[in-house]
């Protein structure tokens, strides 16, 4: 909540969705022009839609209220009733989203192992597709994710992803919540991270600091559809400039700052590895393992500080509330709790 230089700030490292939408962000949402987005007619909507289209070279975009529903929505828009899609069995579409493809959708994930690298292996992909046989469901998508749990995809993964599914009329869907966060930790351009995906889902509401709002791009007939899969699903918003403004204000206030909470994940990591076992320090993300459950939990709220459940795998996530100066804070509250 603010009160930057208070000594005993709340540090939140559960997730980058906590970050507050700043001062500055607050006032262009304000005074954003807006209009009935179910109507298209909402001039902030549509300028966020083709602005992120454009960064990621696909034709047109479609803002939603959230990841899940994008996905979702991506998901339906690909694969009919009883089709199927391919993706990594710890990816956010089939572990995180409520089962929603299978629920909602009546599209059966068909799921396989993530290798350590965050990757899908290609051997795995193409022996999941299958010759078309009237036992099986068949697969229209692969379905891929980058940033996966904070790690970023090996350069060229994406390429030859996209020649497989193409190789066999599959089309593929990028889940790039986090895709920022790998353009900024490679340095390439969102486009070349997207190179090879029909479809994208862009979040605005993670390190990016908007309140709500991903943007899912593809090509026009994609999006038509989208926009229908949209409706049904309940995600068509009225005057919803008011929060694209924020996602605008997002793409050019908050994007070369991921580096800081990149940087600052790497100082955590550091900090924390003589204190705990630190497994991977990737992106915005750091994974230790953390004994002591409830009561560890208790000792850190104690001294204002938050985290997931704590476990032989938990995440801590750095953002943009979080400061240079929390990192002795969070690595003396551990400390004193092992020690
Ligand atoms: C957060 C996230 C989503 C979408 O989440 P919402 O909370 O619904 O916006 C989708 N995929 C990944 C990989 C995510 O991290």
């Amino acid at each position: 909540m603010g009160g930057n230089g208070m000594a005993n700030r709340r540090i939140d490292l559960r997730s980058d969705t906590v970050t507050l939408p700043t001062p500055a962000m607050r006032r262009i949402m304000a005074e954003a022009e807006v209009g009935d987005d179910v109507h298209g007619e909402d001039p902030t909507v549509t300028r966020l839609e083709q602005r992120v289209a454009d960064m990621l070279g696909l034709e047109a975009g479609l803002f939603l209220p959230s990841g899940t529903q994008s996905n979702l929505t991506a998901l339906m828009s690909h694969c009919g009733r009883g089709e199927a899609y391919i993706t990594g069995e710890t990816y956010h579409t089939v572990a995180s989203e409520a089962g929603g493809a299978a629920v909602v959708g009546s599209i059966v994930p068909i799921t396989l192992p993530v290798e350590e690298d965050g990757t899908v292996a290609l051997d795995r992909l193409r022996a999941a597709i299958r010759p078309e046989d009237f036992h099986r469901p068949v697969p229209r998508l692969i379905a891929v994710e980058n940033t996966s749990l904070g790690r970023v995809l090996p350069e060229g993964y994406m390429e030859e992803v996209a020649a497989l599914a193409r190789e066999h009329g599959l089309r593929v869907h990028l889940d790039g919540a986090r895709l920022l966060n790998a353009a900024i930790a490679t340095g390439r351009t969102p486009a070349s991270v997207a190179a090879g995906a029909d479809s994208v889902s862009l979040c605005l509401s993670k390190g990016l600091g908007a309140p709500a709002g991903t943007v899912l791009a593809g090509d026009e007939a994609f999006i038509a559809r989208a926009r229908r899969a949209r409706k049904m699903l309940g995600g068509g918003m009225r005057q919803s400039g008011v929060l694209a403004a924020a996602g605008l204000h997002a793409l050019d206030a908050h994007v070369e700052r991921l580096a800081d909470d990149h940087e600052l994940a790497a100082a955590l990591g550091e900090r924390l590895a003589p204190v705990v076992e630190v497994q991977r320090v990737s992106t915005n993300m750091v994974y230790a393992g953390l004994p002591g459950g409830a009561e560890l939990k208790r000792h850190l709220e104690d001294r204002n500080i938050v985290i997931a459940s704590p476990g032989p795998v938990t995440r801590l996530v750095v953002h943009r509330d979080i400061e240079p100066g929390d990192v002795e804070r969070v690595g003396a509250a551990f400390e004193a709790f092992y020690n």
